[in-house]
């Protein structure tokens, strides 16, 4: 049947989540947990994680549509942030422009500022993602609000570094495109993966650049960052018993309803649709 459709109910824990960090971090047994909504009461409360390039903001924001939950990627939240006036922004855009990491301090600020807003207008759960990065920033979030799936998005190395090298920018117009056509035949039991390629439109085939960040030794080395500092916040979770692990088939015609399927979800309007 239909997504799952709940009545939005302010979530008392997410005020406690602003008032807890806003104090001082720390994941401390508290009284106020009995405030912590049981599932029933409320929307999934779920984190996305995944390496740069596997699709993940794509894949969490589509179940946000069909879920009726905010999509929270930390990455925008810095950017809003960035573009604002608000009491952040000044700090952030020296720390970015020094090119240092923004502390887990500043997300979490960022971050339970967001929820707090969501909270005052009826928003009830959330996928986050792009959070939580580090086991501290697990341990916080583990602290003071119930996450109850983190789903974690792979897809295989050669794949994903093909992907990464296919991407292309219009010069013109800022579109993404992404010229590599996988077909990996499966073997040793693995099945096979094939994602075929985001092509442009004629106006715009001759403009496409690369990102200067887009070659392999960087890709590489970004996807080796991402996987020694991401396996510690994935255990984390493996040993709580909320980690669904993910291989992507493919792209995503061949991927959504897989991923609906390990998720006992179903894409009521879509099949609708088609049935039209
Ligand atoms: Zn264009």
């Amino acid at each position: 049947m239909a997504a799952i459709t709940r009545l939005a109910k302010p979530s008392s824990s997410i005020s406690y989540l602003r008032r807890c960090l806003s104090t001082s971090i720390s994941s401390e047994t508290n009284p106020l947990f009995s405030s912590r909504k049981d599932p029933k009461d409320r929307n999934v409360q779920w984190v996305f994680l995944g390496c740069p390039g596997v699709g993940k903001g794509t894949y969490a924001s589509r179940l946000c549509n069909l879920l009726g939950v905010p999509h929270i990627a930390t990455g925008d939240l810095v950017r809003e942030e960035l573009a604002s006036s608000g009491p952040l922004s000044q700090q952030l855009s020296e720390i970015v422009n020094q090119g240092k990491l923004v502390s887990d301090q500043i997300i979490i600020n960022l971050l339970s500022k967001r929820l707090e807003a969501g909270e005052a207008k009826g928003e009830s759960g959330f996928i986050l993602d792009g959070f939580p990065r580090t086991i501290n920033q697990a341990e916080i979030l583990e602290g003071v609000t119930d996450i109850d799936l983190v789903v974690n998005l792979k897809l295989q190395e050669d794949v994903l570094l093909e992907k990464c090298l296919g991407r292309r920018i219009c010069s013109e117009c800022g579109k993404n495109f992404n010229l590599a056509s996988i077909n990996v035949k499966g073997e040793n039991g693995n099945p096979g993966i094939s994602m075929a390629p985001l092509l442009p439109p004629a106006h715009c085939t001759g403009k496409l650049i690369t990102r200067s960040d887009d070659t392999e030794a960087v890709v590489k080395e970004r996807l080796r960052v991402y996987s020694e500092k991401s396996q510690p916040v994935e255990e984390f979770y493996r040993s709580r018993g909320k980690l669904l692990e993910f291989d992507l088939p493919g792209g995503i015609p061949q991927s959504w309803p897989k991923l609906l399927e390990a998720l006992n979800l179903d894409d009521y309007e879509e099949k609708q649709s088609a049935a039209a």
